[in-house]
C-alpha cells in the first residue's frame, strides 16, 4: 500500500463545504492516496478564528505543499482582501492552469478541448488602488496600477510552452491587449516572441490575439484555440467564458501551481445564491481533484475519477439543471447543456 500523501484541505465557504463533501464521498470510493489536515479560510477562516487566512492554514499548506479547496468569499467593493490572491502570493502560485473540456457531448459547443493558462501574480490582480478626493467626494477618483515583470511574463510563458508540449498540443495562443496598455501587456507580448524565437520555434506553433477579439472567437469558433496563454485579468474573464462553452462554471477545474506549493480548485466561486440548497454541480470540484492526483504522479487513478464522472453523466445521465432561474436559456445551466 503506498504511503498516504499529507494534503491540506479547506471546504471553503458558501457551496465549498457541500461539494467538498461530495468530493471526498468519490475520493475514499476511488482510494486516493491523501491524509487530510483540515483548516479554514475565507469567511469560514473569520468565523472560526477572526482571520481570512489564519496562520495554522498557512502552516499547513507549507508542510504539505498540496491543497485542495473550496470557494472562499470575498466581500465586492470593500472589506478584507482576498484570501484566494493572499494564498496565491504566499506560495508564489504562478501558473493558474484552466482545462476546459466538453463533458457531456451533443450541445451547443461540441468537443471543445482547450486549456487556458493564466499569470496568477501580477497584472491588475496585485491590488495597488486607491480613491482621489476631489472636493467633498472622497471616492471621486479611483486609480488603479497593475504591474508586469519580464520575469514573471517569461516564466508563465515557459510554462504554457512546456505544458503545450508535455500535453502533445500544436499551438499556442498569446493573449493580450498591446494596442492599447502597449506597456503593461505589451511586455508580455514582446517577451512571448522573443521566448518563442530564442527556444519553442519549430517544436510548436505560437500564434497571438487581442483579448477582445479572442472573447469574440471563442464564441464563434472555439476549437480553433488549443492553449491560451494570458496575463491575469484577462486569464479570468477568458476562462469563465471558456466555462460557459462546456456547460458553466460547475464544470470547470483549476490548478494553481507554484515554486512553493500547488493548490486545487473549482473555477467558480462560493455561489451563495444556492448555497445551502443541495442544488451545487460538484463536477468542478471532483475535476480538481483529478488535477491533483495527476500532480501527484496517479494517472490511473485520475483517469478513473473522469471515466466515473463521464459515467454518471452520460451513462446514469445525472444532470439535473440547478438554476435558480428555472429558465435554463436565462441563467445557463452547470450541469450541462441544459438537458
Ligand atoms: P460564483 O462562481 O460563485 O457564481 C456565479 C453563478 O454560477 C451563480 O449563479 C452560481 O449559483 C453559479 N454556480 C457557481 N458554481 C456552481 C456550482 N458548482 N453548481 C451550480 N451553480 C454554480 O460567482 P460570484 O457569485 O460572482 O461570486 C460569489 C463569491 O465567490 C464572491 O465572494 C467571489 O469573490 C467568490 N469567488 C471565489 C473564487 C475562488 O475561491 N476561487 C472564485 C470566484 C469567485
Amino acid at each position: 500500500m503506498p504511503q498516504a500523501i499529507p494534503a491540506t484541505l479547506i471546504a471553503g465557504d458558501g457551496i465549498g463545504p457541500e461539494i467538498v463533501e461530495a468530493t471526498l464521498l468519490v475520493l475514499d470510493a476511488l482510494g486516493a492516496p491523501f491524509a487530510w489536515e483540515s483548516q479554514v479560510a475565507g469567511l469560514g477562516g473569520i468565523r472560526a478564528a477572526g482571520d481570512p487566512l489564519p496562520e495554522a492554514t498557512l502552516a499547513s499548506i507549507r508542510r504539505t505543499r498540496l491543497a485542495l479547496k473550496g470557494p472562499l468569499e470575498t466581500p465586492s467593493g470593500g472589506g478584507y482582501r482576498s484570501s484566494n490572491v493572499r494564498l496565491r502570493e504566499a506560495f508564489h502560485l504562478y501558473a493558474n492552469v484552466r482545462p476546459v473540456r466538453t463533458l457531456i457531448p451533443g450541445g451547443r459547443f461540441d468537443k471543445i478541448d482547450l486549456v487556458v493558462v493564466r499569470e496568477n501574480l501580477e497584472g491588475l490582480y496585485i491590488g495597488h488602488e486607491h480613491y482621489v478626493r476631489v472636493d467633498d467626494d472622497p471616492h471621486a477618483v479611483a486609480i488603479g496600477t497593475g504591474v508586469n515583470t519580464r520575469a514573471g511574463c517569461r516564466r508563465i510563458l515557459e510554462y504554457a510552452f512546456d505544458y503545450a508540449l508535455a500535453t502533445g498540443r500544436k499551438k499556442v495562443t498569446l493573449v493580450h491587449k498591446a494596442n492599447i496598455m502597449k506597456v503593461l501587456t505589451g511586455i508580455f507580448l514582446e517577451t512571448g516572441q522573443e521566448l518563442y524565437d530564442s527556444t519553442y520555434k519549430g517544436r510548436i506553433v505560437m500564434d497571438t490575439a487581442i483579448v477582445d477579439a479572442c472573447a469574440m472567437k471563442l464564441v464563434l469558433n472555439p476549437w480553433q484555440y488549443e492553449v491560451l496563454v494570458t496575463t491575469n485579468l484577462f486569464g479570468d474573464i477568458l476562462s469563465d467564458l471558456a466555462a460557459g462553452l462546456v456547460g458553466g462554471l460547475g464544470m470547470t477545474p483549476g490548478a494553481n501551481i507554484g515554486t512553493d506549493a500547488a493548490i486545487f480548485e473549482a473555477v467558480h466561486g462560493s455561489a451563495p445564491d444556492i448555497a445551502g440548497r443541495g442544488l451545487a454541480n460538484p463536477t468542478a470540484l471532483l475535476l480538481a481533484a483529478a488535477l491533483m492526483i495527476e500532480h501527484c504522479k496517479r494517472p490511473e487513478l485520475a483517469a478513473r475519477l473522469r471515466q466515473a464522472l463521464h459515467d454518471a453523466l452520460n451513462v446514469d445521465q445525472v444532470r439535473r439543471a440547478c438554476c435558480p432561474n428555472p429558465d435554463p436559456e436565462a441563467n445557463g445551466s452547470v450541469y450541462g447543456q441544459s438537458s
